[in-house]
């Protein structure tokens, strides 16, 4: 294992200054990394070996600019678009598809100095919580490679910690980016509702998605989020500021910060060990001064309900463009209906075809204040509750999945069970406010187990000052050095 690939964002930016590394060696070794881990693990669909070199000369050549990314080898998951490169959201549908633009997050990726290493798996179309569902490949996790990284960012997620790329983008519309951490014992960032822009990424649903960071640490999930977010023209949903300095509070620690935790936390479903390390979790902070309040949030209860009907209808309304006229797949060359049908029949799979079957019935006349209409309204409630909440506290504390990753396989012929995975996530997609996932331990089974911080709209410098703070009391870098540093079960 080579030291390189141990060094942080800041680490390597350092090195890089003091003219002591070139971005070129830093490169090799992730790349001699990724021949190394990912015939066992799988979590790229494409690697761009060439490009990657090309680009490491060229900073070389330039030498550290200041650019907050400089020579950061970092993976994109294949829902964002890459000028010229496949971006196939793992689908059929779409394999063929290369687009003409670079999303705004891979054009900032680019401006601030990334190296782009390739392009992860994930569930199809960022649907699903394990990243089975994709149409080329089962990703897995490199703790365990029978069970399953999460999803949908999957693959970002298990190339994180194993080391085959320094950080990573991942897509969040339930979780997406934060349950995938939590598995493979990564820190995973969903920002608030349009501190990120959606242009470029291929939509799933529109009013909840958002891009961020996965990252060893939340330090550098932090460098990642400063250098992605901000507002963006060509997404008029983005909050028209520019990134606030999201790491200027990183180290003023948990003293201070108003803690809380929902009541009834005790009554959910969760395995054991989760359970075992939220309490531990909580009687740590105690001792250390800041024992956390329990607050009253009933709606949580509904979030997951709610979630899927609003996700689905908009996955059924934004799925409706690939119909094999405009780009895609094509299948049949009969009469139009038939070719719409078969492309449709034979381009997706079994699980967006459920949500675009489920979205399309909720939106349907007659059930649409039935289901779509309650939906809604469940998350005015919702949004309204964890408002309540956050005018008195910083921080909400909770887990972020009831399980540590399952085995390859255990839920796909159940997908409730599936759904389930995100009840701890989906609150923070349905209201807008940003959350975090950091590693806080290891279950009896040697597998990693996240606790989850949600802050009030627009607050992430006190979610990551929280984050940076959690990190400490629980130092699981340090003591599970893991995949990433040649420990875990990788074979
Ligand atoms: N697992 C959730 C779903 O299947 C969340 C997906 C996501 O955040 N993209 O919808």
């Amino acid at each position: 294992m080579s030291d390189i690939l141990r060094y942080s964002i800041d680490e390597l930016s350092a090195l890089y200054r003091a003219k002591k590394l070139a971005v070129r060696d830093v490169v090799d070794a992730y790349l001699a990394r990724i021949d190394e881990a990912e015939p066992s693990i799988k979590a790229f669909l494409a690697v761009f070996p060439d490009e990657a070199r090309a680009r490491a000369a060229e900073l070389d050549e330039r030498g550290h600019d200041g650019s907050i990314l400089y020579g950061v080898p970092v993976a994109v998951k294949d829902n964002i678009c890459t000028r010229g490169a496949a971006t196939t959201c793992a689908s059929k549908i779409l394999e063929r598809y290369r687009p003409p633009y670079d999303a705004t997050v891979v054009e900032r990726l680019r401006l601030s100095g990334a190296v782009i290493l390739g392009k992860t798996n994930l569930d199809e179309f960022a649907m699903g919580s394990s990243c089975e569902n994709s149409a080329f490949q089962a990703t897995r996790n490199p703790w365990d490679t029978e069970r399953a990284p999460g999803g949908s960012s999957g693959g970002s997620a298990a190339a994180v910690a194993s080391g085959m790329a320094l950080a990573a983008l991942g897509s969040d519309t339930g979780g997406s980016i934060r349950q995938p951490a939590a598995l493979c014992g990564v820190a995973g960032l969903k920002g608030t509702y349009g501190r990120v822009s959606r242009y470029g990424l291929v939509a799933f649903a529109s009013s909840l998605d958002q891009i961020g960071p996965l990252a060893r640490g939340v330090r550098d999930a932090a460098r990642v989020m400063e250098a992605i977010a901000g507002h963006d023209p060509n997404d008029a949903t983005t909050i028209p500021e520019p990134a606030p300095a999201l790491s200027a509070d990183l180290d003023k620690g948990l003293d201070g910060l108003r803690l809380a935790v929902p009541a009834g936390l005790d009554r959910w479903r969760m395995d054991e060990p989760v359970r075992e390390i939220v309490l531990q979790t909580v009687a740590r902070l105690a001792e250390e001064g800041m024992k956390p309040e329990t607050v009253e949030l009933p709606g949580m209860e509904t979030s997951i309900a709610s979630y899927y009907v609003l996700a689905n209808a908009e996955a059924s309304s934004n799925l409706a463009r690939y119909d094999g006229v405009k780009y895609g797949y094509r299948a049949g060359s009969g009469a139009l209906a038939e070719m719409y049908e078969r492309t449709r029949g034979e381009g997706f799979g079994e699980e967006v075809k459920r949500r675009i079957l489920l979205g399309t019935y909720v939106l349907s006349s007659g059930y649409y204040d039935a289901y779509y209409g309650k939906a809604q309204r469940v998350q005015a409630l919702i949004r309204e509750q964890f408002r309540a909440v956050f005018r008195k506290f910083d921080l909400v504390m909770l887990p972020t999945s009831p399980t540590p990753a399952f085995r390859l396989g255990e839920r796909l012929a159940d997908p409730i069970a599936m759904y389930l995975s995100d009840i701890f996530t989906t609150p923070a997609n349905i209201a807008g406010f940003p959350a975090i996932s950091v590693p806080a331990g290891l279950s009896p089974d040697g597998l990693p187990i996240g606790m989850q911080l949600f802050a009030g709209w627009g607050r992430e410098s006190v979610l990551l000052r929280g984050a940076c703070g959690l990190e400490r009391v629980f130092r699981f870098r340090e003591r599970f050095p893991g995949p990433a540093a040649g420990g875990g079960r990788l074979s």
